[in-house]
This record gives C-alpha cells, sequence and structure tokens, in this order.
C-alpha cells in the first residue's frame, strides 16, 4: 500500500494556542510508520495578535490555502478581547462558515478505569439557529426597548447533522468492536430539542433528525429524543448514558461546555469542525493568558483533537492509537499537569504520551 500524504494547517493563534499546537504536531509525526501515514504541514495565522499586526483576525491568505491545499488542519486559540474592538471578529466563527464546517463534535470521556465512566459525543448543529446574528432593537409605544433575534431552522441542515451523528454512532461502535474499551454496548443517538414550546423551528429539527435516521444504514442505530431541560439534568445525574447527542447550535453550545464540566478540566476536552472532506481539530478551551509562557498547559485537548480530526480524515486507526497513549498517561497518572493536580510541564506530558504511542 502506498503511503497517505496528509497536508495540515497549523494555526497556533493567541496564547497557549502557541504552546499545545506544536504538540499537536509532534504527536503526528511520532505515529508508527507502520501506519503508512505522512504528514505536511503548513504554518498559518489566524488571531488577535494576527489582527493588530495586519487588520484582520483571519487573513484571506490562512482561508485559501486551507481550502485549496490542506487536507484538515489545528486550530489553538484566540484571545477574545475584554471590551469590543472595531473590526475584530472571532476568527473560528469567521473560518466556520468559509469553510461551510456545519457540525461542531465534542467528545466528552473519562478514563475507562474512572469510578464512573462518561462516554459521549456531543454534535452541535454549527450554521443556523440563533446564531445566524438577525437581531433587532425597537421601541414599544411607551418608548422602552424591545429586542428580538431570529431562531432560523432549516430542513437541510437539520438532516445533514443528524446524518453526521448517526454516521458518528456507526463509527464509534466500529471502534468498539475493534476492541477499544467502552461502556456502551450499542449505538444510540439522543435527538435534543424544545419542541414542546418552540413546535415550529425546534420541531422541524426533530422531525427531520428523525428522518434523516431512520434510513436503512442506520438500521442498528438506536435513536430517542430528549427536551433540552431535562437533558441537562439527567446529563448530570446519569451522564453514562449518553453515547451520541445531536443538537441545534445553541442547545449544542450549551450542553457541550457543561458536559466539558463533567470531566474535571478545560484542558481535557478536544472539538473539531467538520465539513464535507475537511476537519480543523481545536482544543476546547481558550487562549488561558493567565497560564500562558509558563509550559504548564495540558496539551492533552490538542492531542485529542488531533485524532479527533484524523477519525474524520477516514484514519481511525492513527487516532485510536493516539487515544490510547493519552489514556495510558491519564491512567498511570504520574505525570500530570497542574490542573489535573500533577506537577508535569507541557513537554514533560508530550514526552510521555509520545513515549506511549
Ligand atoms: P479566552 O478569552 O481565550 O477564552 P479565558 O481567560 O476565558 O481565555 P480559558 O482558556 O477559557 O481562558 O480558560 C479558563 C480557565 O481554564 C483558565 O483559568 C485557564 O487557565 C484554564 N485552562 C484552560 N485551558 C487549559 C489548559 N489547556 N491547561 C490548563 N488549564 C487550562
Ligand atoms: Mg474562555
Amino acid at each position: 500500500m502506498a503511503a497517505r500524504t496528509l497536508r495540515i494547517g497549523l494555526i497556533p493563534g493567541d496564547g497557549i494556542g502557541k504552546e499545545v499546537i506544536p504538540a499537536g504536531r509532534r504527536i503526528l509525526e511520532a505515529l508508527p510508520a507502520s501506519l503508512k501515514l505522512k504528514f505536511e504541514f503548513v504554518d498559518l495565522k489566524a488571531g488577535f495578535e494576527t489582527f493588530e499586526q495586519t487588520g484582520a483576525a483571519l487573513p484571506d491568505k490562512t482561508v485559501e490555502i486551507l481550502k485549496n491545499e490542506c487536507d484538515g488542519a489545528l486550530f489553538g486559540a484566540v484571545s477574545s478581547p475584554s471590551k469590543a474592538v472595531k473590526g475584530y471578529s472571532s476568527p473560528i466563527v469567521a473560518l466556520r462558515k468559509r469553510l461551510d464546517l456545519y457540525a461542531n463534535v465534542r467528545p466528552v470521556k473519562s478514563v475507562m478505569t474512572a469510578k464512573n465512566p462518561i462516554d459521549m459525543v456531543i454534535v452541535r448543529e454549527n450554521t443556523e439557529d440563533l446564531y445566524v446574528k438577525e437581531e433587532r432593537t425597537y421601541e414599544a409605544a411607551d418608548g422602552s426597548k424591545i429586542a428580538e433575534a431570529i431562531k432560523r431552522i432549516s430542513e437541510k441542515a437539520s438532516f445533514r447533522i443528524a446524518t453526521m451523528a448517526g454516521e458518528i454512532a456507526l463509527r464509534r461502535q466500529k471502534i468498539r468492536e475493534s476492541g477499544a474499551p467502552s461502556i456502551h454496548k450499542s449505538p444510540m443517538v439522543t435527538i435534543t430539542h424544545k419542541s414542546n414550546v418552540l413546535s415550529q423551528t425546534d420541531g422541524l429539527f426533530r422531525a427531520t433528525a428523525r428522518e434523516a435516521l431512520a434510513a436503512s444504514k442506520f438500521s442498528s442505530v438506536g435513536v430517542e429524543e430528549q427536551i433540552v431541560d431535562s437533558m441537562v439534568y439527567k446529563l448530570f445525574r446519569q451522564p453514562e448514558t449518553y453515547d451520541v447527542i445531536v443538537a441545534p447550535n445553541l442547545y449544542g453550545d450549551i450542553l457541550s461546555d457543561g458536559a466539558a464540566a463533567l470531566v474535571g478540566s478545560l484542558g481535557l476536552v478536544p472539538s473539531a469542525n467538520v465539513g464535507e472532506g475537511f476537519a480543523i481539530g481545536e482544543p476546547c478551551h481558550g487562549s488561558a493568558p493567565d497560564i500562558m509562557g509558563k509550559n504548564i498547559a495540558n496539551p492533552i485537548a490538542t492531542l485529542r483533537s488531533v485524532a479527533l480530526m484524523l477519525e474524520f480524515l477516514n484514519e481511525e486507526t492513527a487516532a485510536a492509537k493516539i487515544y490510547a497513549a493519552v489514556d495510558g498517561n491519564l491512567e498511570a497518572g504520574k505525570l500530570l499537569s497542574p490542573d489535573l493536580g500533577g506537577t508535569a510541564t507541557t513537554t514533560e506530558v508530550v514526552e510521555d504520551i509520545l513515549r506511549r504511542l
């Protein structure tokens, strides 16, 4: 078999993004040769520092290179200025739009040796709902202000996100059957909505997701649905019951940050922004200015984001190796970064994981 070469864009961004993205590159370079995978890297700019230097938080060149030359990318973090800065808006939000990365995928997993292990993934629709940002403010008859926002749900976007959730459920099942330890026995997708109140918007999401998941290729996938408020309750009481959760944009945003709290540190939680044939791995944490420059940022969220990106590039074996090396480090519990109660530096954690690889 000829080796496959993947070209990966590296966008460190700001703060600890600059410390964790190099770790992502190192783990790709350290994958065993038997996988017949080669990587080429392209250093790309985006973020607040880039904005200050060039006037653009997301230079067109970055988008063009990603679009025309790369198979995938890793994105570190960007710092959000504490007050609005004229002309600045989040480059990752813009990037999702310009590359049509319509899904935000966030696995939340503990080690399987934890007392109450959890292993779920939240699949959040990423292009519409309240995030179309069509807001207006006007005056009531008495002169007081009223503000409103559009919540837009389309059949197309709902169908493709639910289809992706079904595909992820099948892939997770395949990985389990290949021997990866898990708490789930069979694939399940939970559709999240509030259609008891929003019968048209969330009603459309719910009905379309059901329809998408009724496809024969998903016949082995269980489908259930849950109203978002009761879901939050159950997510915290019985997180182990969830396998794949699919949600419209806003609920997905809230659920995924909430679920991240279940595993102890933001430094552990990866994500991927996914479109047709393209994925950007992105740790869930921000630029963490309070710890930057100290070599103590936990690199695991980034290393897991690398693995997640590889999953979407159909390199599941490589992904599984990275997940296992990370779990090995966590289960041994000897070289942990300070956010997990340890004293190891970023470099020491990365080196321990590379050894296990
Ligand atoms: P931003 O504006 O970029 O989001 P922030 O100040 O909100 O920055 P976050 O990155 O969101 O910071 O982090 C919130 C808290 O979690 C901070 O105290 C930070 O130090 C900690 N944290 C985040 N990521 C990591 C990591 N990888 N390792 C260790 N601690 C982290
Ligand atoms: Mg933050």
